[in-house]
């Protein structure tokens, strides 16, 4: 009783709070309106012509190339002739970062060459290229823990391997190799930094992907081996002799770049201030074609949202779809959009997005407030002929750009895919189109347009609000 006086003033002070105590529902007209999008969805190959059309007539879209822009005048006029109510554009500046050349070799004491490629911000090797001895550490701990004065002068390599798994849980091993382990090495006095590629093959072929200096840590070159190239540094090293590698990288920042997410909406009949949102990232690593990372993901959702607009009426809310600029350097365009619409993040009721390829979704996690749990479990019966589970105990963030936005308050739903072939491709030559599975792919679609159009048509909200998620981490 006697918290009762301030929590009612507490309620009639906050609007937002009010309506956080309201259950979300959804009509049963809806669920069958969802369900037989699902069904169409596993028909549709909207979503493939999408992905083979940018990867065709595009390719690869390295963030604040040529092709950057070429990508975005095609998806602007793609996302034009499929019928979206309106498209625009949000700047989104970063520092361009630029690959002309590679090359690595052992020079004692069995000379070779070695396949690699450099890590996104890398700074390139001196004319002429760059000659030291390497020290091998088997992970990222041990080289943390290694004395500096072992590492002065040398190029230090950091070889965990990956292993193929559903829910792809050893990126997290690898990737932080990448990103921390170059400027970890280099505050330790190394010159160059070697690492196994962050990837599940045993292709010949090196997975880039980025790297991170903070400020005040001096850049150095860094690149990754491929897997069987990493075996045979290590096989080198085992043999007990000083091992020199030669790296001639000619890459680096060349001042800044402004691009831009590209956005496309279907407009709400009742509520179009407020909408669902969904996506990918148009830039891709310069590798392969960007096709599995991520056309797929802004395909799944154009695939989606066009099946919404064919219905004989707008869904209640909007549906906004985001191509993201330069996710593969830092989350660039989340970030931006995150920037650009934190105060309005009421306005977006949920947000879903696509960045883990295209295989069969097996799971949806959601981050959404107590009272709208309902709702996603309904949904999530709507979800189940596809085979997907809802594990209603793990957080859902939405996606990797989205990720952004959702720390500033949007509620998440996360719809995970099947991970296990992903990281064998993922940031390599290998990122083609023929990686994509048509029927896993229409699968996708299904499950996006489902939540898409449920999340638009629902009554009462997820809980979007400023700093409503704010304990939840990032992907
Ligand atoms: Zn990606």
């Amino acid at each position: 009783m006697r918290r009762s006086l301030p929590l009612a003033l507490l309620l009639l002070a906050s609007p937002l709070a009010l309506a956080a105590g309201k259950p979300t529902t959804l009509a049963p007209a809806d669920l069958a309106t969802a369900a037989q999008l699902r069904e169409q969805a596993l028909r549709d190959d909207t979503a493939w012509d999408f992905t083979a059309g940018l990867t065709t007539e595009v390719g690869a879209r390295l963030a604040g190339s040529e092709n950057d822009l070429k990508a975005r005048e095609w998806v602007i006029a793609k996302f034009k002739a499929l019928g979206f109510d309106k498209v625009w554009s949000e700047p989104v500046t970063y520092p361009k970062w630029v690959r002309r050349s590679e090359h690595g070799a052992i020079v004692a004491p069995f000379p070779q060459p070695l396949a690699l490629t450099a890590l996104g911000n890398s700074p390139g090797t001196p004319a002429g290229g760059l000659a030291a001895e390497v020290v091998g550490f088997a992970t990222l701990d041990a080289l943390k823990a290694a004395d500096p004065a072992t590492l002065r002068g040398k190029i230090a390599y950091v070889g965990p391997r990956m292993h193929p798994s559903q829910d792809g849980h050893d990126y997290g091993i690898g990737s932080s190799v990448r990103v921390r382990g170059p400027a970890i090495a280099s505050q330790k006095g190394a010159v160059g930094f070697l690492l196994r590629s962050a990837g599940t093959d045993d292709d010949r072929l090196p997975h880039t992907g980025v790297t991170h200096f903070d400020p005040g840590v001096t850049p150095i070159p860094a690149a990754a081996l491929s897997n069987p190239d990493a075996d045979q540094l290590e096989r080198v090293l085992k043999a007990g002799q000083p091992v020199t590698v030669r790296l001639a990288l000619d890459c680096g920042i060349e001042g800044e770049y402004t691009g831009a997410n590209v956005i496309a909406e279907l407009k709400g009949s009742r509520k179009p201030d407020e909408y669902f949102v969904m996506g990918g990232h148009l830039d891709s690593w310069d590798l392969g074609t960007g096709a599995v990372d991520d056309a797929t993901g802004i395909g799944i959702a154009v695939g989606a949202a066009r099946l919404i607009a064919q219905l004989p009426q707008r869904p209640a809310r909007s549906i906004r779809v985001v191509a993201f600029a330069n996710e593969e350097s830092g989350l660039y365009g989340g970030k931006a959009y995150a920037a650009a619409h934190a105060k309005e993040i009421g306005k977006a009721v949920l947000g879903s997005e696509s960045d883990l390829g295209a295989d069969r979704i097996y799971q949806m996690t959601a981050s959404v407030k107590p009272e709208a749990r309902d709702a996603v479990a309904q949904i999530a019966e709507v979800l189940k002929p596809l085979g997907i589970a809802y594990d209603a105990s793990a957080p859902g963030q939405g996606g990797s750009d989205l990720s952004a936005v959702h720390a500033v308050g949007m509620a998440g739903l996360s719809l995970h895919q099947d991970a296990t072939r992903y990281f064998a491709w993922h940031h390599t030559a290998n990122d083609t189109l023929d990686k994509v599975d048509p029927e896993q792919l229409r699968q996708n679609v299904a499950a996006y347009a489902v939540v898409a159009y449920l999340a638009a048509q629902a009554k009462g909200d997820f809980g979007s609000a400023p700093g409503a998620f704010a304990k939840d981490k990032g992907e």
